[in-house]
């Protein structure tokens, strides 16, 4: 496991996580498909120090089953979080905004039929 620092483009919103860069997900459901976040799945007491939570907007549509929260300054969506299948809090983390991450070199492993369901 690697630890990472996470922010948005402005810094008002960041954290730590400790994750690997592998099984990562991207999906094609109306926000996603737009927003174009690459996801990690992990259990949501990973991501430590958050800081700037207060400069979080929550956007829920759908279900309402995720938070899908952006950074009210600068628009960058950092993470969501919300109740996996299983019912335990997971976060998705956006590996975008990991820092010393090589987008173009990030495999994604699953594509999330998101728009179907
Ligand atoms: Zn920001």
């Amino acid at each position: 496991m690697t630890t990472y620092h996470a922010s948005c483009h402005c810094g008002a919103v960041s954290y730590d996580v400790e994750l690997e860069l592998e099984g990562l997900a991207t999906c094609n459901c109306s926000m996603c498909g737009r927003s174009g976040a690459i996801m990690a799945f992990v259990p949501r007491g990973k991501v430590e120090n958050l800081q700037g939570e207060e400069k979080l907007t929550d956007y829920q549509f759908g279900k309402a089953s995720i938070h899908h929260a952006f950074c009210s300054v600068c628009g960058v969506r950092p993470l969501a979080w919300g109740k996996g299948p299983d019912g335990a809090e997971h976060a998705m983390v956006n590996v975008r905004c990991l820092e010393g991450v090589d987008v173009h070199g990030l495999t994604v492993a699953h594509t999330y039929d998101g728009r179907s369901r």
